[in-house]
């Protein structure tokens, strides 16, 4: 038989490109991943095999590397480490699919009209994520998929999706997307496999990195989260405020002559985890130190997902189920633990051993609510998303 082929999956940011190399197969076996670190600054590309050994590793000491150069060089290493076998096809993640994309999309000149549609919706992220597509798009003939961190929240009642705003503003696009769809939608895809009857059943699945959100999710499928017109909103992040008394951004304009462009850099960059401690964005930095203002940005932290799990619950009218993910909530099990004692009398009772182990099932056997750690995989969704919509 000969060597399957691969698919490439993209997933840009701002400052970074993370890439991943699966096998063309049904299993999706990983084959390499990697990122290309602070583009722009001091770029740093780095590529493991599937095991985590660095198989690759490279700096631009100068700075000189934009995004259509750094994705050109991934797709060079990855011909390179793919030895000959074939690229099939790339899948990208892409912030924002509208109300349009409901679901994944095979690439071609109109999707990408209407990607760039899109732009103002989320102009710190898209054109990121439209870049390698118009390059790829530019140098082959591979078909491409766009994955959307906003499909997975289509399914959700339109009241989950409205702002009480006029109606012409509405109608212009002001609504709740909710982003993180692709982790949702893997950690689901997984509890299916783990755990099909609680899949079904009411869930708040909480997705806390640098970005965090949370989700409910019923039947399988989003009926509200905690990000909205921008994945600004919701819980309090690494750097992001979360949820903001819109009154204070008035204030900030007519009292501190704030611009759009010092309230974007405060909403996005110096709030959140580190604007509260005054000391880092990062969890691990926080819960090492013994700053009172890095306990009271932790404390902030913790009591904003405990009042967040409770407004997703009440969506639900019920909870069966709370999932954690990403860097904190597989991570760091202080966290869970105290997100949830904030939420025992939703019936949560973590049980300290299982959550000190940090993987499956961390709730006691007496817990109403089961509360699981299962790692996120949006790369591997991708992947798969990529495979399924060209019959791959
Ligand atoms: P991103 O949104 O950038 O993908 P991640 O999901 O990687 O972010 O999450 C990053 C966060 O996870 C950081 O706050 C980091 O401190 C935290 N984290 C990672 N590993 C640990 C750990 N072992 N203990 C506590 N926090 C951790």
């Amino acid at each position: 038989m000969s060597t399957p082929g691969a698919i490439a999956v993209l997933n840009a940011g701002s400052s970074s490109i993370k890439f991943a190399l699966y096998e063309a197969t049904p299993e999706e076996t990983l084959l390499f991943r990697g990122q290309i670190e602070s583009i722009g600054l001091a770029p740093h590309l780095k590529v493991a095999d599937a095991a985590g050994a660095v198989v690759g590793e490279r700096r631009w000491p100068d700075g000189k590397l934009d995004h259509r150069e750094a994705t050109n060089e991934i797709l060079k290493v990855g011909r390179e480490l793919l030895a000959g076998r074939p690229v099939l096809a790339f899948g990208h993640r892409v912030v924002h699919g509208g109300v349009g994309f409901t679901g994944p999309v095979r690439i071609d000149r109109a999707v990408m009209d209407e990607l760039a549609k899109l732009v103002p919706l989320a102009p710190l992220h898209q054109p990121h994520n439209l870049a390698p597509i118009e390059a790829i798009a530019a140098a082959s003939a591979i078909p491409q998929v766009a994955c959307f961190d906003t499909a997975f929240h289509r399914s959700q009642p339109a009241l989950a999706q409205a702002f009480g705003l006029p109606r012409d503003i509405t109608a212009a696009g002001v609504r709740r997307y909710g982003f993180h769809g692709l982790s949702y939608d893997f950690i689901v895809s997984r509890l299916r496999q783990l755990d099909p009857a609680l899949a079904r059943q009411r869930l708040v699945i909480a997705h806390l990195g640098n970005g965090a959100s949370a989700c409910a999710v019923h039947e399988g499928l989003s009926v509200a989260s905690t990000m909205g017109f921008t994945a600004v909103d919701g819980l309090m992040m690494g750097t992001r405020t979360g949820a903001l008394d819109p009154g204070v951004l008035l204030w900030l304009l007519d009292e501190r002559g704030y611009d759009s462009k010092a309230i974007e850099d405060l909403l996005y960059r110096k709030s959140g985890l580190l604007g509260v401690s005054g000391l880092s964005s990062d969890m691990r930095t926080l819960r090492q130190s013994a700053e009172p203002a890095a306990r009271e940005a932790i404390a902030l932290f913790v009591y904003r997902i405990v009042r967040e799990v409770g407004s997703l619950a009440a969506a639900l009218g019920g909870l069966e189920g709370l999932v954690f993910t990403a860097g904190i909530g597989e991570n760091d099990a202080a966290t869970r633990a105290e997100v949830g004692a904030g939420c025992s009398w939703l019936g949560v009772t973590v049980d300290p051993s299982r959550n000190a182990a940090g993987r499956g099932v961390i709730s006691s056997d007496a817990s109403r609510v089961k509360v699981l750690v299962l790692p996120t995989d949006e790369e591997r969704m991708i992947a798969r998303y990529t495979g399924r919509t060209l019959g791959i």
